[in-house]
Order: structure tokens, then sequence, then C-alpha cells
């Protein structure tokens, strides 16, 4: 497994920070975003460090593909949202932000703009709660 010492997202995968992690398997790691862009913002990432999915392995492009319709179906029925966006930057000129490939899987509502980012970092409790919901809706 390629990983990356000064990586966030790898630091995460290697259990070297904290976050709250709904699903995990041999590939793939969902966990909540730290700054939802909206209120169930989850992250899908690959285990192996990829900068972005112009340099990821088929397998694992796959696997975030499959892994996201689940994540997708489990954060819709958690956040009670009518839509789910899932999103996925390449490059800091697309907005890419962290350099490790991931999804970007949020709730939307009807009428409320989301963008894909927010600069402010959420209510742990509140992200706490969410993650919650989504483990079950998972389970
Ligand atoms: P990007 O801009 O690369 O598409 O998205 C990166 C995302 O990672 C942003 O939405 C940002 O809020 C999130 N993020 C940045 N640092 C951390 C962190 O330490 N933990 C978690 N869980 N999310 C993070
Ligand atoms: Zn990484």
């Amino acid at each position: 497994m390629t990983s990356h010492d000064k990586c966030i997202f790898c630091q995460i995968v290697a259990g070297n920070a904290q976050s709250q992690i709904v699903f995990e398997n041999d590939k793939v790691m969902a966990f909540m975003d730290v700054m939802p862009a909206s209120s169930g913002h989850a992250l899908l990432v690959t285990k192996n460090h990829y900068d972005n999915v112009l340099e990821a392995s088929p397998e694992d492009i796959a696997e975030v593909g499959r892994v996201s319709v689940a994540i997708a179906t489990a954060v819709k029925q958690a956040s009670g949202a009518q839509g789910i966006g899932v999103h996925q930057l390449n490059g800091a000129a697309a907005g890419q932000t962290v350099f490790h490939y991931h999804m970007h899987i949020i709730p939307q509502s009807e009428g409320a703009h989301v963008a894909i980012h927010s600069r402010e970092m959420g209510d742990p409790a509140s992200i706490a709660v969410m993650a919650d919901k989504i483990r079950q809706a998972l389970a």
C-alpha cells in the first residue's frame, strides 16, 4: 500500500490522525469532512495514496465508484436530503485542496445552493451524530 507521511488522508487511513470513520474495506475508507459543506458531508478515499484520479489504478477507481453509491445512499437516508452531490476534483486549478484522491458525498436540498467546500470547521458533536446515523444506515 502506498502511503505518504505528510498526507493528512494517509494519516487518517493509517490511524495516526483522528476522524469520524463511517466505512472501510481493504481498498477504501469513508469518513466525515471536518469542514462540511452541508450536514452529512462525507469523503471517500482510496487507502493507497494517489495525488488524484489521473494517477489512480483502474481497480481502485472502480472500487471508489462502487462504494460511493452505497455511501451516497446512506448519507441521503441519514441526512434526509432530497439530493446527493457526488463530486471529485483533480488538481489545484480544479479546486482540489487535499492531494490524495477522494470523492465528496454532499447532501443537497431543493433551492439551497451548496458549494463543494466550506471554509469553516464543523461542530464535532453534530458531525459525530451524523456519522452515527450514516453507520446505522450502512449496517
Ligand atoms: P478537496 O478540496 O481536495 O476536493 O477536498 C478536501 C476536503 O478535505 C475538504 O472538503 C476539507 O474540508 C477536507 N479536509 C481537510 N483536512 C481534513 C482533515 O484533517 N480531516 C477531514 N476529515 N477532512 C479534511
Ligand atoms: Zn495520501
